[in-house]
C-alpha cells in the first residue's frame, strides 16, 4: 500500500502553468514532441454506482515537456487540431493505451478502455481503419475500447456524423457522447445516433447538490438516455453527497476525484488490484 500511496501522491502534483514564453514554444515543439513520444496517458476508473464494480478506465493524455513540465491537454489539444497533428496524437494515445492495457486487460471481468477522440480525427477516412488495424495487431478486440466524442463537435454537421458514428459501431468499438449537457444538447441525437453511453458533464454533477433545477435536469437526462438503451456515466464526482444522489437517481456509472484521481498506468494497476474485489 505504501507504494500505491506514493504513486497517488505523485498524481496530486498540479500541472505546470506554462508562462507566455513557454506557451509560444508549444506550437513550435509539438511536431517533434510527437516524434519523440513526449506524451503519456494517465487513467481514471469508471465504477458501477450500484455495487462499485470497476467497469473500465478512461485514458487522459499528458505532455511531459522537457522545459515547461507536465502539461494538461487544455494546452495542446486545440493546438494539435489546428496544426493538423491531432490524428498522430490520437494514434499515439491509442498506442500508449494498448501498451498500458496489458497491465489490466487480461483479467476475466468485462473491462473497457475509453479514449477521447476528436471529431476531426473521426472525419478523416482512413483513421478508423487505422485504429482498427492497430487494435487487432496488438491482439485486442475493438470491443475492448470506447471512443468518447464531445457532443458539441459530433453534432456540428447534421449528416456526416451519423455515417461516422455508424462506422465506429460497425468496426466494433463502443461509442460514448462526452460532456453531455454542454454546448449543443439535442436529445434527439440520443435516439438517432448509435451511442452506447452518455457522460453527464461535470458542470451538471457539480450543481446537483445546490440547484434543484440541475437536479431535475440530471434526473430527466438519465431517464431519457436509459429509455433509449444508453447507459449514463456521471463525471467529475467530488463528494459523497453527489455520489449518493446520482446512485439514487439510477445513474449507471461514476467517475471523479471522489472515487479516484487520474493516475499513471503503474499506479492504476496497483489501484485496480487493491479495489478489484473491494
Ligand atoms: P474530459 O474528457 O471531459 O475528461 C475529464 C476531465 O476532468 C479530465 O481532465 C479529468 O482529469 C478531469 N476530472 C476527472 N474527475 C474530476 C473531478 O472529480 N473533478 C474535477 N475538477 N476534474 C475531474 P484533463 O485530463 O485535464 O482533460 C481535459 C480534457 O482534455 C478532457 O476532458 C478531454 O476533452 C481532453 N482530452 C484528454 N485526453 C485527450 C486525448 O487523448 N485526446 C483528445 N482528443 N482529447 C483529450
Ligand atoms: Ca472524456
Ligand atoms: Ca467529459
Ligand atoms: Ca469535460
Amino acid at each position: 500500500f505504501s507504494t500505491l500511496q506514493a504513486l497517488m501522491e505523485e498524481t496530486r502534483r498540479p500541472f505546470a502553468h506554462p508562462d507566455r514564453h513557454c506557451r509560444d514554444e508549444l506550437a513550435k515543439d509539438l511536431p517533434s514532441a510527437l516524434q519523440r513520444r513526449e506524451f503519456f496517458n494517465v487513467y481514471q476508473p469508471k465504477v458501477a454506482l450500484t455495487n462499485g464494480a470497476i467497469a473500465g478506465v478512461e485514458a487522459l493524455v499528458r505532455w511531459r515537456h522537457p522545459r515547461c513540465g507536465i502539461l494538461s491537454p487544455d494546452h495542446f489539444i486545440t493546438l494539435a487540431e489546428q496544426q493538423g497533428h491531432i490524428d498522430a496524437l490520437t494514434r499515439l494515445v491509442m498506442e500508449n493505451a494498448l501498451h498500458d492495457s496489458r497491465l489490466w486487460l487480461e483479467k476475466s471481468q468485462p473491462f473497457s478502455v475509453s479514449v477521447n477522440v476528436s471529431m476531426l480525427s473521426l472525419m478523416s477516412p482512413n483513421f478508423m481503419n487505422g485504429m482498427c488495424a492497430l487494435v487487432l495487431e496488438r491482439g485486442f478486440s475493438p470491443s475492448d475500447f470506447i471512443f468518447e466524442v464531445t457532443e458539441g463537435r459530433v453534432l456540428e454537421d447534421t449528416r456526416a456524423p451519423l455515417e461516422i458514428t455508424a462506422r465506429i459501431k460497425m468496426a466494433g468499438f463502443g461509442l460514448s457522447m462526452d460532456d453531455f449537457g454542454t454546448g449543443y444538447s439535442n436529445m434527439n441525437r440520443l435516439r438517432d445516433y448509435p451511442f452506447d453511453e452518455l457522460k453527464l458533464d461535470r458542470s451538471f454533477v457539480t450543481g446537483i447538490t445546490s440547484s434543484p433545477a440541475t437536479l431535475k435536469m440530471c434526473h430527466a437526462s438519465i431517464a431519457l438516455a436509459q429509455a433509449c438503451g444508453i447507459r449514463v456515466v456521471a463525471e467529475g464526482i467530488e463528494s459523497r453527497d453527489e455520489f449518493q444522489i446520482l446512485k439514487q437517481m439510477g445513474c449507471d456509472y461514476a467517475q471523479g476525484y471522489f472515487i479516484c484521481r487520474p493516475m499513471t498506468a503503474e499506479a492504476m494497476k496497483l489501484w485496480l488490484s487493491a479495489h478489484w474485489f473491494g
